[in-house]
């Protein structure tokens, strides 16, 4: 299926509430981060349905991220972007004007999108390619994840790394902001 614009106009309830079901040492964490950028926190649950759907193919693979945003009154108002579950797409390509996924990637996502969860943005590998954002994947995400909540998270399971960029000009998320969580 050809992937349409996720954009759309939500008002997002405040971190405070969410932050407090965290783990003490991973909401100290979070709540102690000095910049202004948004935190994306994945949980364990997440990373590891992502991790087995991308370890199964040297091919580029992907996928949706659903979760929740908040809004978070830090030193500046920024936004929480927790992404709880993968919907993994057998067929993935993504040319920046089109991304392409199988139409049952929605009939899997339809039942956590109708129990309130969010498209909060997606996830694709670059095995042993490293784990950044091309050109390609910058279009992409200006073109179908233009929310400032919207995260890419780009995988490399050959090198083991991982890293998010956020909003419509993929701003790359800093490390202490990428936060795994437990819970999930
Ligand atoms: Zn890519």
């Amino acid at each position: 299926m050809r992937w349409e614009d996720q954009s759309e106009t939500v008002t997002l309830p405040a971190a405070a509430v969410f932050l407090k079901t965290l783990e003490p040492a991973d909401e100290q964490r979070l709540s102690g981060l000095e910049n202004e950028l948004p935190r994306v926190v994945v949980t364990s649950d997440c990373l590891r349905s992502m991790r087995e759907h991308l370890d199964t193919s040297c091919d580029e693979l992907g996928g949706l991220l659903l979760g929740r945003a908040y809004r978070h009154a830090g030193p500046a108002e920024t936004h929480v972007i927790v992404a709880e579950c993968s919907v993994a797409s057998r067929v993935f390509d993504s040319t920046g004007v089109s991304l392409r996924m199988e139409t049952e990637v929605w009939d899997r996502a339809r039942p956590l999108l109708d129990a309130g969860a969010l498209v909060v943005g997606w996830y694709h590998s670059h095995p042993n390619l490293g784990a950044f954002f091309s050109e390609t994947d910058r279009t992409t995400q200006r073109s179908f994840f233009r929310n400032p909540f919207s995260v890419g998270i780009v995988i490399d399971p050959v090198r083991e790394e991982m890293r998010a960029f956020v909003g419509p000009e993929s701003a790359i998320v800093p490390e202490e902001n990428l936060v795994v969580v437990a819970c999930g």
